[in-house]
């Protein structure tokens, strides 16, 4: 699958989210080392801090099928900007796959490709309660 085809799906998982808070809905597309693709998309709660985001409704999504390693997600949003993964989602992605690519697309068609351990250089891991 290319980045190109991987995006596709996180931006037809847009059409999925539930942001009448927002009104900022996001979609992700998650690759697991099988060549599998899940997708998740952001779902909002009156309770704010309740907020699923995509990319942690991909990969429970992947984690409840029996996955538990991955190679890439694309995250897309409406957005004239790049969406990154929250602070949250980087620890969650970081905890199956510390090499996962993290796709950032925008809705001009461009993207922006990093691996984890350069947005989460510092991650908290089972090795930090030793
Ligand atoms: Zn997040």
């Amino acid at each position: 699958m290319t980045d190109r085809n991987l995006i596709e799906k996180a931006k037809q998982a847009v059409n999925n989210a539930y942001a009448p808070y927002s009104r900022f809905p996001i979609g992700a597309a998650l690759e697991c080392d099988d060549g599998s693709v899940f997708t998740g998309s952001k779902i909002e709660n009156a309770a704010l801090e309740c907020t699923l985001c995509a990319e942690r409704s991909a990969l429970a999504a992947a984690v409840s099928a029996g996955h538990r390693s991955f190679k890439r997600i694309a995250i897309y949003a409406e957005s004239g900007s790049y969406c990154f993964p929250c602070g949250t989602c980087r620890q969650v992605l970081w905890e199956f796959s510390p090499n996962i690519e993290v796709l950032c697309a925008r809705v001009d068609g461009r993207y922006v490709s990093y691996p984890l351990t350069t947005l989460l250089p510092e991650p908290f891991s089972s090795q930090s309660m030793d």
